[in-house]
């Protein structure tokens, strides 16, 4: 807290204090556990206080890029089960209302992959099934075969 404190006023008014306040910045130099924020004692180079903050951080790490992931397939298996309960057998494709892809909650930014198509236009895929803007309120469904 001190540091901070110092560093800002540094910033703001090192004009007034010259010399010996930029002194005391470089001896005020700390270093703090990346988990508990503690000030860690010893080399420099270390960035936790023991094995136990470093395995803490590293698992809350983790587990943050798991969540994305989970997040993300969850919305990537929610728009292919959406796309999916329009086809019946037989159908390939199906011309339907953007509104109503929007009702179900189709979240249109989501997509496995996409192809960019003739006069700029792109077509989406969703795993096995593809959607393709045709108008402002219109998309085309593809089912792949
Ligand atoms: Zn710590």
């Amino acid at each position: 807290m001190l540091l901070k404190i110092h560093v800002y006023n540094r910033v703001k008014t090192d004009k007034y204090f010259g010399f010996d306040f930029n002194f005391k910045i470089k001896t005020m130099e700390t270093k703090t556990c990346l988990h508990c924020k503690k000030i860690i004692k010893g080399r420099t180079d270390k960035k936790f206080c023991d094995d136990y903050c470093r395995n803490i951080f590293n698992n809350q790490l983790k587990s943050t890029t798991n969540n994305l992931v989970r997040n993300t397939n969850n919305i990537l298996g929610k728009n292919r089960r959406i796309i999916e309960s329009f086809f019946e057998e037989e159908i390939n494709y199906i011309k339907i209302k953007k509104e109503i892809l929007i009702n179900n909650g189709f979240l249109f930014s989501y997509n496995t992959k996409s192809k960019k198509l003739a006069k700029g236009a792109y077509i989406y895929y969703c795993y096995d099934y593809a959607f393709l803007p045709i108008s402002e309120d219109y998309y085309i469904l593809i089912k792949e075969i």
